[in-house]
C-alpha cells in the first residue's frame, strides 16, 4: 500500500512521494540549474536564453519522470489483489482523483471534512469504513455497496438529482430553452423498430435544451445516470464495457423517440459514483467546458478541470450522505406536525 500511495493520483495513489524513493532530484536540480550555473561562472550579463533552456529541460524531466512513474505503477499494481486492482483502475480514470488534487477553496465547493475525507479514502479503495451498522433500516446487511444503491432514505435518487441540477445550472449559463425535467410529446400511434423504446404517456427526461451541439434551434435532450460500478451484479464485468452497457441501455429506451419524434437529438449522462464517466459523457463535458470558457473568456483547461473537480465533489458528497446518512423512520410526518396540521384545517 504505502508504495501505492506514493504514486500520483491519476495513476491510482495519493501523491505521498517516499523520500527513500527521491534518488534522482540533487541531479534534476543541478540539470535545471546548469545554464545560470555557467553564465555566472563566466560572468556573463546577458541572461537571455536562460529560462528558455530551463524550461526545455523541465520539461524533458517531466517526461523522464511521467515514464518512470508509469513504470512503476505497473510494477505496483501488478502485485495488488484483484478487488484493489479493480479499485485502483476505477481511480485511475479522468476526473477520479480531482478531489484529491484541488485546492481545498470553500467558495467552491472544494472541501471535505476529516470523516468525510477518511470515507472518501475507503471508497476510493474498497476499505471498509469503520462505525457502520450492520443492518439496514430495510432488512437488508448494511455494506458499502449496498449503501450506495439502497433507495431508503432517497440518497441515490439524491446523488442523480444533484448531477442533474449541477449540468442544469451550467447549461442555463451557455445554451437557451433550457428545461429541467421535461415532459416528452404524446404519442399519436408512432412506432418504434426498436422494442425497448419507451412509449410511456407521461416519459420525462432530465435535461432539455437548444444550442448545445449545433444552431439555436437544435435541441439536445440529456438523461443522467450515476451507478455503482462495484455493485455485485457489476463486478465481473470490465470498466470500459459496463459504461458502455449503461448507455446502450438509455440509447435503446429514449433515442429513437427523441429522434424521430421530437426531432431532437439524445446524449446520455453516464457517470461512476467513483468519478469516472462514459466516453459520449466525456465529450459533453469537453463541449460544455469549452462554451464556458468561451463565455466568461477564461482557459479551457482551468475550465474542464474546474468542471471535474465539481462533479467528483458533488458524486462524492453524496456518496458519503448514501453511506453515512440516516436511513430510519425517514420521512414519516412526525406527530407534531400532524396536531399542526389539523389544527390549521381546523381553522380553516
Ligand atoms: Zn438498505
Amino acid at each position: 500500500m504505502r508504495r501505492l500511495f506514493a504514486l500520483p493520483p491519476r495513476l491510482g495513489g495519493l501523491g505521498i512521494v517516499d523520500p527513500h524513493s527521491l534518488t534522482c532530484e540533487l541531479e534534476y536540480s543541478k540539470l535545471i540549474c546548469a545554464p545560470l550555473v555557467n553564465r555566472i561562472v563566466q560572468q556573463e550579463t546577458n541572461l537571455d536564453n536562460v529560462p528558455t533552456k530551463q524550461n526545455s529541460m523541465k520539461a524533458s524531466i517531466r517526461q523522464q519522470k511521467h515514464l518512470a512513474q508509469k513504470s512503476h505503477s505497473e510494477i505496483t499494481v501488478n502485485d495488488l489483489s484483484v478487488e484493489l486492482k479493480r479499485s485502483v483502475e476505477l481511480a485511475c480514470e479522468k476526473g477520479a482523483s480531482c478531489w484529491l488534487t484541488a485546492i481545498p477553496l470553500e467558495q467552491h465547493g472544494f472541501t471535505l471534512h476529516k470523516s468525510a475525507f477518511r470515507d472518501a479514502l475507503c471508497l476510493r479503495y474498497g476499505w471498509h469504513p469503520s462505525n457502520l451498522p450492520d443492518i439496514c433500516p430495510c432488512g437488508s446487511k448494511f455494506s458499502v455497496d449496498h449503501s450506495l444503491s439502497c433507495p431508503t432514505g432517497g440518497y441515490p435518487s439524491i446523488r442523480h438529482n444533484e448531477v442533474r441540477d449541477l449540468f442544469t445550472n451550467l447549461l442555463t449559463e451557455v445554451c437557451h430553452d433550457v428545461h429541467k425535467e421535461p415532459v416528452l410529446q404524446p404519442l399519436n400511434g408512432e412506432v418504434f423498430q426498436k422494442r425497448c423504446t419507451t412509449s410511456d404517456e407521461n416519459a420525462r427526461l432530465d435535461i432539455a435544451v437548444s444550442g448545445f451541439w449545433g444552431g439555436h434551434f437544435q435541441r439536445t435532450f440529456f438523461d443522467v445516470r450515476v451507478f455503482n460500478p462495484n455493485a455485485s451484479s457489476y463486478k465481473s464485468v470490465q470498466i470500459p464495457s459496463l459504461y458502455k452497457r449503461q448507455e446502450q441501455e438509455k440509447k435503446r429506451r429514449y433515442e429513437e423517440r427523441i429522434n424521430n419524434v421530437e426531432l431532437s437529438s439524445f446524449t446520455p449522462i453516464i457517470l461512476a459514483c467513483t468519478g469516472g464517466c462514459s466516453k459520449l459523457t466525456s465529450i459533453f463535458l469537453k463541449r460544455l467546458a469549452s462554451l464556458l470558457s468561451e463565455k466568461h473568456h477564461t482557459e479551457y483547461s482551468t475550465t474542464i478541470n474546474w468542471l471535474r473537480c465539481r462533479l467528483s465533489f458533488a458524486l462524492l458528497r453524496a456518496c458519503v450522505m448514501c453511506l453515512r446518512g440516516c436511513r430510519s423512520k425517514l420521512h414519516r410526518t412526525s406527530r407534531d406536525f400532524n396536531v399542526l396540521l389539523e389544527a390549521a384545517e381546523s381553522r380553516l
